[in-house]
């Protein structure tokens, strides 16, 4: 038997409140929504983390994305919409089966406050070309 949450919730060991299911993926009702409509996407086939998803899995699952979307747009009129996903304790992972969040927006008191400072020190024109390089090199791997 599993050891994983999201895994236990595919077998339907444990229940979730589900709103898309198909072959290969499973969409549910974050159980501590930070705002209202918040939904978690997941695969099937038990994957750690998006180091791990191959191309196919992750292709089915983006195929739905825009769906769920539109749907938690139709129903909640919120006046955005994040998309999260994190990969790793540090970058507060804390179910470790891939999944991707969707949290509507309702506006800047609706609590959740993702924030984007910038690095001085990594925002040169050159120090973002040297970066771009580097990581230009792996994809070619
Ligand atoms: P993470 O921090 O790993 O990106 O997000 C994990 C998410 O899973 C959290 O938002 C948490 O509320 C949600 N979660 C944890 N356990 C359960 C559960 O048993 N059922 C559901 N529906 N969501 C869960
Ligand atoms: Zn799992």
């Amino acid at each position: 038997m599993t050891a994983c949450i999201f895994c236990k919730i595919i077998e339907g060991s444990i229940p979730s409140a589900t709103i898309y299911e198909d072959e290969h993926v499973l969409a549910f009702m974050d159980i501590m929504p930070v705002t209202k409509g918040h939904v978690l996407l997941i695969p099937k086939k038990h994957h750690e983390n998006v180091y791990e998803l191959t191309e196919e899995e992750s292709s089915r699952l983006f195929s739905v994305v825009p769906k769920i979307a539109n749907a938690l747009k139709d129903e909640f009129k919120p006046a955005g919409m994040n998309l999260l996903q994190n990969n790793g304790a540090s970058a507060g992972q804390a179910v470790f089966h891939f999944h991707l969040h969707f949290i509507p927006r309702y506006d800047e008191t609706d609590g959740f406050q993702p924030t984007f400072i910038t690095q001085e020190w990594e925002s040169s024109a050159e120090r973002i070309q040297e970066i771009a390089a580097g990581i230009r090199v792996k994809l070619k791997n």
